[in-house]
């Protein structure tokens, strides 16, 4: 524990160090997404490993990405029936994985949340259940049993993975009766639309069909770095969670009411009730004026619009009016300040613009598309 805590002092000291000679570097693997109007918003990745089932790392290190990643909110979620290093890590206790991530991050910002993973074949495959009291009483002979054990604990379950080409040589997301039962039984509250690095497109229609939570997550089991390529550029996929408060209490309620926006490989999957106020939080205007050419003003607007995310949008126009500078599909870059030149046709005092957002998705195939409202003074 102290051991850690200087570890961790001598880590942020190289970082400081490292932060004058690189500038910016250092401090863009850490993730950021602007707060809601109503709603604080919290980068979570609630599905990890460590040696306590079939991971690679000791449980300080998922902490330490953690922090390092600006992550606010963890769960390492091991496998309840499979433990492959059983015979160098005798795990006689599945909450030890969380107990000792969770005494490595006190005095540290990090929410860790105690968690395990109901593992099956399919039907019901793996899942994931949060916010329990002892994953050692999640150990039944009827999967059914340990979904309505750890409902008892007041859990929140997640369907992993449901397209996983392990379990479904297909990849296609197909929901059994099996898991229509657990639904209508209140035993499965959400389900994963990405899991690592792939994307299950059918699983987003049944969490839009079945009023299920759209999660997304790691996974991780190896080093996050590695796995997602974070020196190149990468970012870890993170479901973004809408919370009233910054606490586990605030987590649990936003993700029973499926409050919450997976980032995945620049993408943006969730609700359009919360993916539209995620996107106009990101994208203010900071400025705007008519052009002048020469000492004549012109009827083209300069509008300054800020990204205050880490998200790349990819915007398509659907205005009235046409750009000056750009084609009507272009990108704005994360944490950076774009100029757009609006060909208005005429002087206005007011008028609005209009993008559908194509890395950005509620439904199947389907874009959602924010108004900015531009004011001149
Ligand atoms: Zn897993």
């Amino acid at each position: 524990m102290n051991f850690f805590k200087t570890k961790l002092k001598y880590l942020l000291a190289i970082s400081f160090v490292a932060l004058q000679f690189f500038g910016q570097a250092q401090t863009s693997r850490k993730i950021r997404f602007p707060n809601l109007p109503n709603y604080l918003t919290l980068v979570t990745d609630l599905h990890q490993h460590s040696v306590f089932s079939d991971g690679s790392v000791w449980p300080d290190i998922r902490v330490e990405e953690a922090i390092f990643d600006g992550v606010d909110v963890i769960s390492l979620t091991e496998h309840l029936e499979y433990q492959p290093h059983q015979q160098d890590i005798p795990n006689k206790d599945r909450n030890r994985s969380y107990d000792l991530a969770k005494a490595y991050a006190e005095g540290t910002d990090l929410i860790v949340i105690r968690g395990a993973e109901i593992t099956r074949n399919l039907p019901p495959g793996h899942s994931n259940a949060l916010f329990i009291q002892d994953a050692n009483k999640l150990i039944k002979e009827n999967a059914i049993d340990a979904f309505r054990e750890a409902k008892n604990q007041g859990a929140f379950i997640f369907w992993n993975h449901p397209n996983w080409i392990g379990q479904n040589r297909l990849g296609i997301s197909q929901l059994s009766s099996l898991h229509q039962q657990l639904i209508d039984e209140g035993l499965l509250n959400g389900i994963e639309v990405t899991n690592e690095n792939t994307f299950a497109e059918q699983a987003l229609e049944i969490a839009n069909q079945n009023n299920l939570t759209i999660m997304g997550t790691s996974d991780v089991h190896g080093l996050i770095d590695w796995l997602f390529d974070i020196p190149g550029g990468g970012h870890r996929p993170v479901t973004l969670v809408f919370a009233k408060e910054r606490s586990e209490d605030g987590v649990k309620d936003a993700l029973f009411r499926g409050r919450t926006v997976v980032w995945y490989q620049n993408n943006l999957i969730g609700q359009e009730q919360y993916l539209v106020p995620l996107i106009q939080s990101s994208l203010t205007m900071d400025s705007v004026y008519y052009e002048t050419y020469d000492g004549q003003i012109t009827q083209v607007a300069n509008v300054r619009i800020t990204n205050s995310s880490d998200a790349t949008y990819v915007l398509s126009n659907e205005s009235d009016f046409s750009l000056y500078t750009k084609q009507h599909v272009f990108t704005i870059d994360p944490n950076t300040t774009t100029t757009l030149m609006i060909k208005t046709g005429a002087f206005l005092d007011h008028f609005d613009l209009q993008f559908q957002v194509l890395n950005a998705t509620f439904a199947y195939r389907k874009h959602p598309t924010i108004t900015i409202p531009v004011i001149l003074n």
